[in-house]
């Protein structure tokens, strides 16, 4: 017997149909002896649908009251789910974050999860419970209802896996696994039986939205054994069959993982990139350049700044496409005249594409390779980042499928 943690994003709670499939699976779960913590996200669609009504109201509506909407989608998604357990002959209660509680910091839109209790959580378990809790909310010090930023459930899951030592996390999802790339996007992606834990961090912070990064910031910091499956299989599948279904997230390499240099392929369509030109090339210029960026809570990813010439320099860096706006008045109007920049300028048209994979270490030549397939491909690299288990580049947003899936086909990731 083990105390188990499912989570089911939005496609997988999207009708009653498919709660009710979730409440067929959990129960057979629960029926095999294990305790049982379930973690639903919002019906598909809805976390949109109440955003956008609180952005019909207002154009720039107050963090605080976007959380307590936002935040509602979760809460009809445990008391549904509890019923149809119950309807399925199962004892279950759901908690919104609140009631359990799970405590976050003050960040509206953005909170992060600091401590759960497990008290409530436990008994319930220890009476024979399924125990269904709102994903991607919590409270924060002060009473108010905080939500942990889009995708944020799978950190729900994993950080009350961590917070109750569960035996293991299973993050259902409306694809059987992760990846070598999006499958929507490249037919020939491959499931992968195996990840590392660094390449999944790596890959979740590139962009695949396949699990939130923080999720599995928390899977490696409390060693949480996660996995991602479909929750679109029949419920009723054999038990142990569905458990070693999926992608396991590994904490060791194994030399099947090395031999794959190139593990998989990320990429964030939404980027823009800003360049401050002609600006004095001295000490502290980069802190006044993004310092107010950084004070707006705008996320700054790739920078660059070019040798100067003649005492000057250019200042190049992306944001969040949705950010853009806002970082280019910012400068244009407070940052450019103070530090007597000649202009500032902009595209906000441009998508980053990772390549990932810890066989980087070990093999030299891999941004060679990538940069000559770019190149036949006719892509202009724009910008370019490394660490030592990736390569970004920064391409023109029209030619980002075409890149992702040239490199796809380059490192040979649609064959075992
Ligand atoms: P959920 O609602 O279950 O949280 P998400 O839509 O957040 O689901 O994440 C699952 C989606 O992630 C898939 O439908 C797929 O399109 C996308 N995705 C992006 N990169 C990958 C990848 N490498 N492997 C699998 N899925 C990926
Ligand atoms: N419902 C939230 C969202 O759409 C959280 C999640 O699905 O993980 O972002
Ligand atoms: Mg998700």
């Amino acid at each position: 017997m083990a105390l188990i943690v499912h989570k089911y994003g939005g496609t997988s709670m999207g009708s009653v149909e498919r709660i009710k499939n979730v409440a067929k699976r959990v129960a057979k779960w629960h029926k095999a002896g294990h305790k049982m913590v379930v973690v639903p996200s919002a019906m598909s669609g809805e976390t949109n649908r109440l955003l956008g009504l609180a952005k019909e109201i207002s154009a720039n509506p107050d963090p605080r009251e976007l959380d307590a909407i936002a935040a509602t989608g979760e809460q009809v998604s445990v008391g549904l789910l509890a019923m149809a357990l119950k309807e399925a002959g199962v004892d279950a209660v759901s908690y919104a974050g609140w009631q359990v509680p799970i405590k976050t910091d003050s960040a509206f839109t953005k909170a992060r999860i600091s401590e759960i209790d497990d008290k409530r959580v436990m008994a319930d378990l220890n009476a024979g419970r399924v125990v269904v809790i709102t994903g991607f909310q919590g409270i924060d010090p002060n009473g108010n209802v905080t939500t942990l930023g889009r995708g944020g459930s799978d950190t729900s899951a994993v950080a009350v896996a961590a917070a109750l030592k569960a035996d293991e996390c299973l993050i259902y999802t409306d694809v059987d696994g992760v990846y070598t790339t999006d499958p929507r996007v490249v037919d020939e992606a491959r499931r992968l039986d195996k990840v590392t834990f660094e390449e999944m961090l790596e890959m979740a912070s590139l962009g695949s939205k396949v699990l939130q990064i923080r999720s599995v910031e928390f899977a490696g910091k409390y060693q949480v054994k996660t996995r991602v499956l479909s929750s679109l299989t029949d419920p009723m599948i054999a038990l142990d069959e569905e458990a070693r279904s999926g992608t396991l997230i590994t904490f060791e390499e194994d030399e099947q993982m090395e031999k794959a240099i190139i593990s998989g392929i990320a990429f964030q369509r939404d980027e823009a990139k800003i360049t401050v030109r002609g600006v004095p090339d001295r000490p502290g210029i980069a802190y006044q350049i993004l310092g107010p960026i950084a004070d707006a809570n705008i996320d700054v990813d790739m920078i660059i700044q070019n040798l100067s010439v003649e005492g000057k320099t250019d200042f190049t860096f992306t944001v969040p496409r949705g950010d853009y706006q806002r970082a280019m008045t910012l400068l244009q109007s407070d940052v450019q005249g103070h530090i007597g920049a000649a202009e500032v300028i902009g595209d906000p048209k441009v998508s980053k594409v990772s390549i990932v994979g810890v066989g980087m270490r070990s093999h030299v030549g891999i941004a060679s390779k990538a940069f000559r397939t770019l190149s036949e491909e006719g892509i202009n690299i724009q910008l370019i980042s490394t660490s030592e288990i990736k390569i970004s580049v920064l391409i023109d947003e029209k030619y980002m499928e075409l890149a992702v899936r040239a490199l796809h086909k380059a490192f040979e990731l649609d064959q075992a």
